[in-house]
């Protein structure tokens, strides 16, 4: 059976439109930050949010910390995920975590949908779990330390390897995420995870989270001559019954 993506919001900074106002006002405010904590009404707030992130003076943002756990993804879809630099990452490790669980391996929708090629895939993924055991008994017999014994044995392990992974970001790196992550050019699996990102922060922090997603949700495609040629419409993402 494949993996199948969890994603969970853990936690977030208490508050996180009004640490942000509370930083964006601090540099044309003659109290202090913890006077402003006070001052500020839920208006004021909202109101320099919105200022802030339509103006495209992010720094603020910064101020606010979003922590997602995600299960169920393979490592071709966190080694994308890693590589976005301004972020805090701990994943599950493949020397300390023996790889056997029933549903170890991502299944490429398109290849589930596909009978004969499932069949390859899934005889490629036994194939390969079949041989990381094998190698796990053999250096165990060897005397050798699991972890070590594993630290090796992972090498046999594919891209579709499951895999869970904590990831911390501010919102001002989530705005750039999801614009780059949510986007039709994306890998899918990634894009699934951006798009569920995407919701939960709107719901959580709907002004930090105004105007996030894909450039086509707001205008001209970015991509140019790359383009998919399917605009996501605004419709299709954030109206009732929207999920894409
Ligand atoms: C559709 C798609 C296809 C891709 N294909 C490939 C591929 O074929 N090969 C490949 O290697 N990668 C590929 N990538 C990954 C991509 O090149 C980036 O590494 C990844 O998206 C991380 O984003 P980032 O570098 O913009 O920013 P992040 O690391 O998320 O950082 C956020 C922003 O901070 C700033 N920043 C961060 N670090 C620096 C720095 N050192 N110097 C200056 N500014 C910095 C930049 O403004 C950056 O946009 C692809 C990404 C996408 C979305």
């Amino acid at each position: 059976m494949s993996a199948q993506l969890e994603v969970t919001l853990l936690q977030h900074t208490p508050d996180p439109d009004r640490a942000v106002a509370i930083a964006g006002r601090l540099c044309y405010a003659p109290v202090s930050a913890a006077e402003l904590k006070q001052e500020m009404t839920d208006e004021g707030v909202a109101k320099l949010v919105r200022i802030l992130v339509r103006s495209g003076h992010h720094s603020a943002l910064e101020h606010a910390s979003f922590t997602f756990a995600v299960d169920g993804v393979s490592r071709a879809c966190t080694h994308q995920l890693v590589r976005h630099r301004v972020a805090s990452y701990n994943q599950q490790s493949q020397r300390y975590v023996n790889f056997g669980a029933a549903d170890s391996f991502v299944v490429p929708p398109s290849i589930a949908a596909n009978a004969e090629a499932e069949r390859v895939f899934l005889a490629a993924m036994e194939h390969a779990r079949a041989a990381y055991d094998a190698l796990v008994d053999l250096g165990m017999a060897e005397g050798r330390s699991r972890e070590s014994v594993q630290e090796d044995a992972r090498f046999v392990l594919p891209n579709a390897a499951e895999t869970k992974i904590v990831v911390t970001m501010n919102a001002r790196e989530l705005r750039h995420f999801l614009r780059v992550r949510c986007c039709n050019r994306a890998q899918w699996e990634i894009r699934a995870l951006a798009w569920r990102m995407r919701a939960m922060l709107r719901e959580t922090a709907p002004g930090l989270f105004e105007g996030t997603g894909p450039g086509c949700l707001y205008g001209d495609c970015p991509e140019g001559k790359m383009t998919c040629g399917k605009p996501y419409r605004p419709e299709d993402v954030d109206g009732p019954g929207a999920g894409r």
